[in-house]
């Protein structure tokens, strides 16, 4: 199995690119160390959009999954 390795700044331009669900607030990428987390350049880490607004924190999986719901 082929493990996906995300650059940290992508994920960063990604998740704050979207916006609160909720209140329609800015989110601010956030991260820390997570066994269950993404891979990426510093290691597993848990990546989430943490609101500015309301501080609703999106996990990351929530936005993709939104995201991929909007596409189709
Ligand atoms: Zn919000």
């Amino acid at each position: 199995m082929q493990v996906q390795v995300f650059s940290l700044e992508r994920l960063r331009e990604f998740v704050e690119s979207q916006r609160c669900s909720w209140c329609g607030g800015r989110l601010k990428m956030k991260y820390y160390d997570h066994p269950n987390g993404v891979e990426t350049e510093v290691g597993k880490v848990w990546v989430y959009g943490e609101c500015q607004k309301c501080g609703y924190q999106w996990a990351l999986w929530k936005l993709l999954r939104r995201k991929s719901r909007s596409v189709t």
